[in-house]
């Protein structure tokens, strides 16, 4: 048993907002590994702050999400979100898992193709398509999923030019009963958009229509939405089949699950709160079985899901700077990661642990980061033992969207490792260096001298 600090009391100024009905919870137990793996060596070795990826979680909850899926549906097929994370490494580990590609960018085209995923396995959404990108992705055979009216034309010509009939699917936007709308992406159900856009695609005669696709918003807590979701875009594949004489091979319901984090301001936990994997696969796949398609003839079920499948695998690692009264009384704790690295704090609040013993002293406070800017908050008020400077700290669910949306401002990115499932270390990222920001940098002539 290690001998514990002495920490010196304070009198606590009472701060409204922290508390729900059940009271604050608080930490118990350090986190002082991850897969087994110890979180003071992990750190040792590849410095703080430090991103840690376990390749046996999104194993685990990939397996756990397809089984939720196939078990009451026949056809099922997962596309990785590249733009939740697209760290090769993560990427390899859904296409060893059998995972196909969603990409929204040229680039993240590119990343796939590298990755080895088969053209014809890609689907590629998004608004801004180049002819080039177009170009690449239709002699791949890949699934373009069309976004505007313009990109429906550029297709055409393109298909002309190319002498092939690319396959294509619409994004469709609908009233789900979710609040904004999110409409700006894709052709409209209700205002008639959608089926008009499919009717011309047909027309055309120059695209092989294969698909309709939706992605009705991110961290969806509602299963009713995707109901409503699949009973709109099941209407338009009927109507296909029925009027315009298209079979539709595919329903693609893009992403949207919530991960188990809790959103800003929720008044409990959010793993209390979301409806579980297999509440949302029944939901989707009794909508479809009531479609009125044939058992033979029903479409390929497509998910896009990102942050749900690697949001609990991903791990951040830091340290304590230093500690400071405010000037309201509050303890503000400044640690060695900020909002450049855990973007994902600007809508959670995330669940930090110590990774060392700590007495059973707790007060309220404030967790910053190491940014010179006033907005770089961790959290905002959280309930901890109180940290010292070097004391570590481990972060979790943080695999979606951070090693994404980082921002090299102030602070350089740090290493990101995976632990595989023998508990071994790999770095899958490595830590930016001055040389690799400057690379992409070019002086003009007159400002190579300075005069000082
Ligand atoms: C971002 C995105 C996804 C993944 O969304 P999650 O909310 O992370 O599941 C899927 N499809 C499309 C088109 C996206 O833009």
């Amino acid at each position: 048993m290690q001998k514990l600090k002495y920490e010196s009391p304070v009198i606590q100024k009472m701060n409204a907002g922290l508390m729900n009905k059940f009271g604050t919870r608080t930490e118990y137990e350090p986190v002082t590994h991850i897969d087994g793996v110890s979180v003071n060596r992990m750190m040792a070795d590849y410095g703080s702050p430090l991103f840690v990826i376990s390749e046996r979680t999104i194993r685990q909850t990939y397996q756990n999400t397809v089984r939720a899926f196939k078990t009451r549906y026949p056809k099922v097929q997962f596309a990785w979100s590249y733009k939740t994370n697209y760290i090769n490494a993560v990427c390899k580990v859904f296409h060893q898992e059998g995972s196909w590609a969603e990409v929204v960018s040229g680039f993240e085209y590119q990343k796939a193709i590298g990755n080895g995923v088969p053209g014809n396995k890609i689907i590629f959404n998004g608004p801004e398509k180049t002819n080039e990108e177009l170009t690449l992705a239709i002699n791949n055979d890949s699934l373009i999923h069309i976004d505007h009216f313009e990109e429906m034309y550029q297709l055409i010509d393109l298909s002309e030019q190319l002498n092939k009939k690319p396959r294509v699917a619409i994004r469709v936007n609908m009233d789900t009963g979710i609040y904004p709308m999110w409409d700006r992406f894709g052709f409209n159900y209700e205002n008639g958009q959608a089926w008009s856009a499919l009717n011309k695609i047909v027309a055309s005669g120059k695209l092989q229509l294969t698909g309709i696709h939706c992605h009705i918003g991110t961290f969806m807590l509602s299963t009713e939405a995707y109901a409503i979701a699949v009973r709109k875009l099941g209407d338009l594949a009927y109507n296909c089949k029925t009027q315009l004489n298209t079979v539709i091979q595919y329903l693609d319901l893009g992403g949207g699950l919530p991960s188990a984090n809790t959103l800003r301001g929720a008044y409990l936990p959010g793993a209390d709160t979301m409806p579980s994997v297999d509440e949302f696969a029944e939901a989707i796949t009794n909508a479809l079985m009531n479609i009125g398609f044939a058992a033979q003839e029903l479409p390929l079920l497509i998910l896009e899901t990102g942050r749900a499948l690697i949001d609990d695998a991903g791990y951040l690692l830091g340290s304590v700077l230093a500690n400071k009264r405010l000037s309201d009384g509050r303890r503000a704790t400044i640690l060695d990661f900020g909002v450049n690295i855990l973007f994902t704090s600007f809508w959670y609040e995330h669940k930090i642990s110590p990774a060392q013993a700590f007495t059973h002293h707790t007060e309220d406070m404030v967790l910053y980061g190491p940014l010179c800017m006033n907005i770089d908050v961790v959290r905002q008020s959280v309930n901890l033992p109180l940290l010292n400077r070097g004391d570590k700290v481990v972060v979790h669910k943080v695999g979606a969207y951070n090693m994404t949306q980082w921002m090299q401002f102030i602070q350089m990115r740090p290493n990101v490792i995976m632990i595989d499932e023998k508990g071994n270390t790999h770095l899958i990222r490595e830590a930016e260096t001055l040389a690799y920001i400057e690379q992409v940098e070019k002086m003009p002539a007159h400002l190579q001298q300075i005069n000082l």
